[in-house]
């Protein structure tokens, strides 16, 4: 039986994993970040001493990568080679080396095999840059979820500072980072970054969190 798939897709600190993860727990549907795949393979390639700008030395790397997605108590864990590495991946320099490693065709071949492996065993809220237009293009939903560059800056600086990974950067450096991060995604040839045509557009600039998961609930019941 086809399995129920909600893909919510757009840029870096709009809300997207925090509305995914309210929808998947109201509909007591499995939650897939698929960004975590990504930053695990930022983090071997770092670890390894490889830039993930290196095409070649990344694609010498990727056949002795194993990157595994598990569930515990519903919480998604992310298995680089046997470790669980799900707490060393929010730091600048891993959201920096995933953007850049992200845009090889042969990682993300690799990771999309996996995420549509899951999609179709498992009802799945699943959230990251191209579900919608790549991964899943006959996802039941797909919603694109936006905000200003500012607000999306605002909070990636009270995410890093809550969680200690700020470290010394200001404001600026966030607000730049993000920019040269949705620049990659959304430049990049393979699987970029785009508004899919029939999703459905949230911007959650003046949004809180329950009521950008109320538009999206509200929506999937009406439909
Ligand atoms: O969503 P998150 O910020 O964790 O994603 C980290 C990076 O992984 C993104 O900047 C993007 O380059 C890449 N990514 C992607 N495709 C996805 C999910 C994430 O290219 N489906």
């Amino acid at each position: 039986m086809n399995k129920l798939n909600i893909a919510i897709d757009g840029p870096a600190g709009a809300g997207k994993s925090t509305i995914a993860k309210h929808v998947s727990e109201h509909l007591g549907i499995l939650y897939l970040d698929t960004g975590a795949m990504y930053r695990a393979m930022a983090l071997k390639a770092i670890r390894s001493g490889i830039d993930p700008n290196d095409k070649d030395s990344v694609e010498k790397l990727l056949p002795k990568t194993d990157i595994d997605i598990r569930y515990l108590n519903g919480k998604q864990h992310v298995i680089l080679d046997g470790e669980d590495v799900s707490d060393s991946l929010r730091t600048p320099e891993i959201s920096k080396g995933a953007s850049d490693i992200a845009v090889i065709p042969s990682v993300r071949i690799k990771m999309v095999e996996k995420q549509r492996e899951i999609a179709s065993k498992y009802d799945t809220v699943i959230d990251g840059r191209d579900i919608g237009s790549y991964v899943l293009p006959n996802a039941d939903f797909k919603f694109y979820v936006t905000a200003t560059v500012k607000v999306r800056a605002e909070r990636r600086m009270s995410e890093l500072s809550a969680a200690g990974n700020l470290g010394n950067r200001t404001f600026e450096n966030v607000y730049d980072e993000l920019i040269s991060r949705d620049k990659t995604d959304s430049t990049r040839e393979f699987a970029p970054l785009i508004k899919p045509p029939d999703s459905i557009l949230i911007d959650t600039t003046d949004l809180c969190v329950s009521e950008a998961v109320r538009l999206v609930l509200e929506y999937i019941k009406s439909h």
